[in-house]
């Protein structure tokens, strides 16, 4: 999870609120809400779903994180999406403290085996990089709700790929002989070596998370930028993430995660500003390899899950309905497996 610290969170919101209403443009009848009396919103399938529960999972980054150093609990997830047809969501790991690996596996298996709210799979958290781990995933062999595993790889350094060292490689191997797949969240930069992870681990399938952490002000027009200086360094990321994403998105085995990017967004932004990051990532993996992540609740650093969703609406509203339906849903159904 990137997290990008604001000033104000209610502030954001209200921004992100009155751009919306500056957007409020015509849209699809399927994108109409079903409070405004349109028909029902087509299905989501949110691929990227956090919960936690402090009494019983201990998150040491949360410190210092006022607005989302609380608990974050189902109760509170069904709240957020209230009205936007959210009909399944898979848990993604939250990065507890090590010793509560096993611990967030539980927890999120109790909510799966429920059955009683849209949570019906999960990604774990994990350590690739340590010995122990094929012990750990192991267990797991064939469990129905255990999909995959992530392990947030924002250590990445210049020219200090960890994640590509044997033991790590060898883990992620591992995952594909599971029949699990591996959630790639890599600071921008580090995309081409996580190009490498993929090419090393030909059994393996992948979710490329929250557009590669694209930095949505990169994508600003060169007069928003406070300096010609500024202007010209957001060009080259720009060129560099877009040569980088189409890279990675010639492998098949890797789906996009469409998710993440309101995250680091101003205080004061629109939809319109997410679209050159949407399109490439929509454009490069095509109609069937992307699909609609939440990121809630850290996506309240930007936008609520509403604001979301109806900014990724809008962004795709020219595209066919049968494109839309892929990207909410059916393209996440498809890869996880769910019924
Ligand atoms: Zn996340």
């Amino acid at each position: 999870m990137k997290i990008h610290r604001r000033r104000c969170l209610q502030q954001a919101a209200c921004a992100a609120l009155s751009a919306a209403a500056a957007w409020a443009a015509p849209a699809a009848a399927s994108a109409q809400s079903k409070e405004a009396g349109g028909p029902e919103p087509l299905p989501i399938v949110d691929t990227h779903q956090h919960l936690w529960d402090l009494t019983r999972l201990r998150l040491s980054w949360l410190k210092g994180r006022n607005a989302l150093n609380r608990n974050f609990v189902m109760k509170d997830y069904l709240e957020a999406t209230a009205g936007l047809n959210v009909v399944k969501a898979v848990y993604m790991e939250v990065d507890v403290d090590a010793e509560d690996q096993l611990a967030e596996a539980d927890y999120i298996l109790e909510i799966c085996r429920r059955g009683d709210t849209p949570t019906c799979a999960a990604v774990i958290g994990g350590r690739p990089g340590q010995p122990g781990f094929r012990d750990y995933i192991t267990r797991f062999k064939g469990n129905p709700y255990i999909k995959g595993v992530r392990q947030v790889l924002f250590a990445w350094k210049e020219g200090n790929p960890f994640f590509l060292d044997k033991t790590f490689v060898d883990s992620i191997r591992l995952l594909g002989e599971l029949g699990m797949s591996f959630d790639l969240c890599v600071p921008p930069a580090g995309l081409a070596d996580a190009v490498k992870l993929v090419d090393l681990c030909p059994g393996t399938r992948f979710i490329l998370d929250h557009c590669g952490n694209a930095d949505v002000k990169q994508f600003y027009p060169a007069q928003k930028h406070a300096t010609p200086e500024q202007a010209s360094e957001a060009r080259r990321f720009v060129e560099r993430w877009r040569r980088d994403i189409a890279e990675m998105a010639q492998r098949t085995r890797v789906i996009c995660k469409i998710s993440g990017i309101v995250a680091s967004v101003p205080e004061q932004w629109a939809p319109d500003d997410l679209a050159p990051i949407i399109n490439h990532c929509l454009d490069s993996f095509g109609p069937d390899r992307v699909v609609f992540g939440g990121d809630w609740p850290v996506c309240t650093r930007g936008a609520t899950f509403r604001q979301w969703v109806e900014a990724l609406r809008h962004v795709v509203r020219h595209r066919s309905l049968a494109d839309q339906r892929k990207l909410f849903s059916e393209n996440a159904i498809r890869f996880y497996g769910l019924s």
